[in-house]
């Protein structure tokens, strides 16, 4: 409260001095506008709510009532080719009992904007509905929402609620200086912030969890912060030990998202497998008519150890793939992460390298493509040894393993395996090493503050 008394005396001192200024985005808003689907002119929406309806006015993150119909709790919203009418349930033929335009900033609500719950066509929202015409035909369902309960459905949406408190309340802070750093972000659409990925994953009412709600409440209002502007926490599930810079990754500096080795970050391996067939048509419907793939180069890296240039060698040239391209290429939940290395192979049956199931001292058994003879350490690493046999001795005896054909370069490959670590594009926070930091005793601003370089949380 302190803070906003504070920004409002500024901002009558500096207007009095004649200095124009917006409103301050370092300013916590009381409400967001969520864009959750798209509907067409003509659409029509069924809502209830227990302590009845009111119209609001949406601006600057606040909200202005305009008109208040407590008695009515069962409404039809519904929109036409210039206003959105608003009918008591049954009363569709009679005139509305408010209309307004449907490029306005109106929308409406509950009476109780904080607590209160609308349920639309089935699902349950809090706070407000706005229904916006932004072009042509198309007419988007936006749920307008006070921030910090915009929260409770984004937290179980993007962080295990099985985790440490300390961590979800350094997703919980993530998430709400995420959101205040992307106000206006679909603005063109009527709408801050949308609910997948895109933005951060909104769940809505049916989505929340107790803990995660309380990792929310506990951090009420607390931002990260870097040079005075709230910090877009960009995080993945695993950064394969090693924080990338987002200079590195996205080739934009940011100051907050250097690399550097990650000391808790926990070991998350995995591997896929591709055949030349499956790889050449991934090329060609991407647009690379480069033929039969016969040989794949990694071009660069980063200190980081992520892949941020690939080549692949076809029978008609060469396709050179960047960044992100390349797991939006090969796929990105099965490239989980641009940190691997390529195992040129044959993926012919008989030919086909040995996998097993390995286990360290600690951790669970994950699948590993042995290739050659390779040796597993008490981490459950696999190590791949420079030889094609090794005399393996045991206490019956000992025993020469033949090593399994390697890729041969001169009748090119019919595959390729990568091995990989790390889950996701790597910078910022790793959700996993966060569990672990916060399982170590940290807090959450010290797992923020561990992640994010040089911020201040307040
Ligand atoms: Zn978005």
């Amino acid at each position: 409260m302190k803070k906003v008394i504070g920004l409002l005396i500024l901002l009558i001192t500096l207007s009095c001095a004649g200095i124009s200024v917006f409103a301050a985005p370092e300013d916590v808003p009381d409400f967001i506008r969520v864009g959750i689907s798209t509907g067409s002119v003509g659409d029509s929406y069924e809502a209830s709510s227990s302590e009845g309806f009111a119209l609001y006015e949406y601006g600057e993150g606040d909200i202005i009532e305009r008109a208040y119909f407590p008695e009515i709790t069962n409404i039809v919203i519904k929109s036409d080719e210039e206003y959105i009418n608003i009918y008591p349930q049954g009363e569709e033929d009679m005139p509305p009992i408010c209309s307004y335009n449907n490029a306005s900033k109106y929308f409406i609500g509950s009476t109780d904007m904080s607590e209160g719950i609308i349920s639309v066509s089935g699902k349950n929202y809090r706070g407000g509905v706005m229904l916006y015409n932004s072009s042509g035909d198309t007419v988007r369902f936006i749920n307008v929402i006070n921030l910090e309960k915009y929260l409770y459905g984004v937290l179980p949406k993007e962080m295990s609620s099985s985790y440490p408190l300390e961590a979800l309340k350094a997703q919980a802070v993530a998430a709400r200086s995420f959101s205040m750093g992307n106000i206006n972000r679909h603005n063109s659409l009527g709408y801050d912030i949308c609910n997948t990925q895109c933005c951060q994953v909104y769940g809505g009412v049916s989505s929340e969890v107790a803990k995660c709600s309380s990792a929310v409440n506990e951090t009420e209002g607390m931002v990260a912060y870097y040079a005075g502007k709230p910090v877009s926490c960009y995080y993945s599930a695993n950064n394969g030990g090693y924080i990338e810079s987002s200079k590195d990754i996205w080739g934009t500096e940011v100051g907050y998202l250097q690399t550097k080795k990650d000391d808790y970050n926990p070991e998350y391996n995995w591997t896929a497998e591709f055949t030349t067939e499956k790889l050449s048509s991934i090329l060609k419907e991407a647009g690379y008519s480069i033929g039969t793939v016969t040989g794949i180069n990694i071009l660069k890296k980063t200190e980081g150890g992520s892949v941020t240039s690939i080549e692949f060698v076809g029978t008609n040239g060469k396709a050179t793939i960047d960044k992100s391209k390349i797991r939006s290429l090969l796929g990105s939940s099965t490239v989980k992460s641009l940190k691997f290395s390529i195992t040129k192979s044959s993926l012919s049956s008989e030919a086909s390298p040995a996998k097993a199931y390995v286990k360290g001292v600690s951790g669970s058994a994950t699948e590993k493509i042995l290739s050659g003879i390779s040796v597993v350490d008490k981490n459950g690493n696999v190590i791949t040894l420079d030889a094609n046999s090794v005399v393996a001795q045991a206490n019956t005896g000992k025993t020469t393993i033949q090593g399994s054909a390697a890729s041969s370069g001169e009748e090119g490959i019919d595959g390729i395996v990568i091995s990989g670590k790390g889950y996701g594009h790597c910078i910022g926070m790793s959700q996993m090493g966060a569990k672990a930091m916060a399982e170590e005793g940290f807090t959450y601003d010290e797992i923020l503050k561990y992640y994010y370089i040089g911020i201040t949380v307040e």
